[in-house]
Order: C-alpha cells, then structure tokens, then sequence
C-alpha cells in the first residue's frame, strides 16, 4: 500500500525523522487556514501517488494569503499524470542548501534490507542511476543486527555528502531504518533528504510502501487507504465484490476462476494481444453478476473487443448467456464480444446466444480459436478509429 507524502510523514514524526510542519488540506478554504496556522512562506504540495510532482506544476510556493488561494485553488483537480488531485499539503517552505537522496528498501535478491544514498537528490533516482551511476551508495543491513551506526557513517563518506552533516544525516538515516522496520514497510523513500541553510537534515518528500499483509498490526496506517485516489473501475468492481485487475492493453477478458482467467491472458498474449484487464466473476456466477461484470469491463475506453470464456463446473453455461442477453439490453455496447462456452448446459447457453440474435457476438468452440478471433477484432477495431 502507497501512502501519500503526508501519511509517510505522519509516521516519520512518530519516529524522529525531521520534517517541515504541514498540514493536509482538501479545500482551498482549508489551505489557506494551515498557511494562516503555520505563517508564511509556505509550500502547496499536491497529494497524487505519483512522483514529478514538482515538474508537473502541483508544488508551489506561496507567499501570501492572494498566492496560497490561487495555488491552491489551481492544484487542487488538477491531473497529474493520470491521477486527480484531491488532498493538499500545506508545509511551512524551507531554504535548500544541498538536496540528497536517501532510501531504505526491501532487496527480494539479496534477501535483507538496503540502504542507499546520493548526494544528487531532487531528480529522479532512475536519472541519478542513469547520469552518474557511482553517485548512488548501497549497504546491506543484517535484519538481526539492525542498521549499524558505522554503516550510516560508511554510506555518508562514501556518497560524498558535506562533511557537517555526515553525522545527522547518519542519523537520520537509522530513524528511516527504524521507520521501515516497526511500520513493516517495503520502501522508505526521500527525495529530496534536505539540508537547510542552517545546516538542518530535514525530509522534504516522503515516499512510503507499507506491506499490505501487515496491515492488520497497523490500524492507523491501514485508516490511511484513501479511496479517491482508488483507480475508479478497479473501485467500482470492488463495490460490485468481482475480483478486479486493470491492465494496459484493449481486450477486455471475463472468465470464471482465476486460474481460466490467468491462462486466457496469456493465450491472448501469445495470439498478439493485450489484456486490458483480469476479471474473474467467480463460480457459480449468476446473470446479475454477468451484467454487472460486463458494465465495469465496458467503463474502460481502452477497451476494443471484449473475450468471454466460460468453463462451466459449478457456474452454468445458459445463466452466463442469460446475463450476456441482459447485458446487451442494458447497456450500449459499441465493441464486438467474442464468447466460449464449454461445460454445463453450454448447449442450451449457446442456443440462448443464437436466438438473442446479439450484434457482434462471435462465438468460438475453443479456447486458442477464441484468443485468436478477439485479437484480430481487437486490431480490426483499433484500426478503424
Ligand atoms: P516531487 O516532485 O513529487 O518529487 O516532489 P518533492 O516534494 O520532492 O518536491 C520537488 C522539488 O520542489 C524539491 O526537490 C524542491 O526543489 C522543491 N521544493 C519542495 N518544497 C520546497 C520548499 O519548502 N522550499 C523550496 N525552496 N523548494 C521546495
Ligand atoms: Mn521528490
């Protein structure tokens, strides 16, 4: 789970790490009354779970209640990259000195945890990686024996950073161990690590993954899952309780089981295509659960062709075909629909098909057949339009 830069600094504070004083805000209203609290200057920071942030126009600095109201008022519902801006952050500015990087992440290789840091913060990492390689330092840290204070010093010297803040940066680096250890994180991220004119170590960004298994033990953190920020379909199919992944290809996918579901991308894959999405509508799936699968595959405008394929076992063929029917009632469906129906009363499904007479509906025996044909309809669609 990603948290906001304000959530990652909620639970920097509970643990040393330094940060400027903020405040969240939702409203321009609001935003105006933190600048008011915290005195300005201050910087308005938009709250996307996505970096560039500052590139994208959603950080600025505001010297005046006239500048807090137009800043805040421009970033809030402002895209960035995708992702709506609807939470603040409202931070008292800071004078920069020298920008660093710091990170403290799991390494699924080496099997410990990593820390690493550069003198060349305030871009990003991959940029610092791809520029200057030898400008990023790592150490290992044993899980048992905890982040050492001579590994802080070691990484501090060798990434070169000035030789005044050597030692609170080292510092600061053992509470951010700290951070990712008692808040069972994956990723512990700041970019920038600041140090201020008057030669303060301060995290001015916050990037934090927290574990999604351990949520159970942090009922604070999990309180911090923020619903407006959710991909809307991927919402939208949780309301609806069908397991849900949305994918970056045209073909939308319905099957029943996640194993059917999981083969039948690949077998797209393999014929050429791109899921646009993983939707399994369960066993047992009834034709409401159909209509309502259908609508959240439909609310993507990627989505050129859609493939339906059905191993009836528990779920029945005919009630798929029922809700299919229904579906094409309900609901404009500008895409053709490719469908396999194999197992339980798949006769009396694909006879239900037949007679609906529905546009676009291409049935197919097998499963290679079927992966093939809505690929093809895919590109036939794309090529269209
Ligand atoms: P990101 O662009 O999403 O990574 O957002 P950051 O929080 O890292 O901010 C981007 C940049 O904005 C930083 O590297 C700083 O250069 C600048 N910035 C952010 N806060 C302040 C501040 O309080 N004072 C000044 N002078 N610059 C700031
Ligand atoms: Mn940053």
């Amino acid at each position: 789970m990603d948290l906001l830069e304000y959530q990652g600094k909620e639970l920097f504070r509970g643990h040393g790490v330094p940060v400027p004083d903020g405040r969240p805000a939702t409203t321009v209203a609001e935003a105006v009354e933190a600048a008011e609290a915290l005195g300005y200057p201050v910087v308005v920071k938009a709250q996307v779970l996505i970096g560039g942030r500052g590139k994208a126009g959603g950080i600025k600095l505001a010297k005046t209640r006239e500048e807090i109201e137009e800043h805040a008022g421009a970033i809030l519902g402002m895209d960035i990259r995708g992702f709506t801006v609807h939470e603040l952050y409202v931070e008292r500015a800071s004078d920069i000195a020298e920008e660093y990087y710091a990170a403290i992440l799991l390494d699924r290789t080496a099997k410990r945890p990593m820390a690493m840091l550069s003198r060349m913060g305030g871009m990003d990492v991959e940029e610092i990686a791809a520029n200057d390689p030898n400008a990023i330092v790592r150490v290992y840290v044993d899980p048992l024996l905890g982040f050492q204070d001579f590994q802080a010093r070691r990484l501090a010297f060798d990434a070169g950073i000035a030789a005044d803040v050597i030692r609170p940066a080292g510092a600061v680096l053992a509470k951010l161990y700290e951070t990712f250890v008692k808040e069972d994180a994956l990723l512990v991220e700041v970019n920038p690590l600041l140090v201020t004119t008057d030669r303060e170590v301060v995290a001015l960004d916050a990037k934090v993954t927290i574990d999604g298994n351990s949520l159970f033990r942090h009922p604070d953190t999990a309180a911090f899952r923020d619903v407006g920020s959710e991909d809307p379909q991927e919402r939208m199919a949780k309301e609806r309780g069908l397991t849900f992944v949305k994918l970056e290809g045209d073909i939308g996918i319905l099957g029943n089981g996640a194993g059917l579901v999981m083969s039948t991308l690949d077998v797209v894959a393999q014929a050429g295509g791109r899921p646009a999405n993983f939707l399994d509508a369960g066993g047992g799936s009834k034709a409401e659960a159909i209509v309502d699968a259908v609508e959240v595959i439909l609310s993507n405008p990627n989505v050129r062709a859609v493939l339906f394929n059905i191993f009836g076992g528990i779920t029945r063929c005919d009630e798929v075909a029922r809700g299919l029917v229904t579906a094409f009632g309900q609901l404009e469906v500008n895409v053709p629909f490719v469908v396999r129906l194999e197992g339980t009363n798949d006769e009396e499904g694909r006879r239900i098909l037949a007679e609906a007479e529905l546009p676009n509906v291409h049935v197919e025996k097998t499963m290679d057949g079927a992966a093939e044909r809505v690929v093809e309809l895919a590109k036939a669609g794309a090529a269209v339009s």
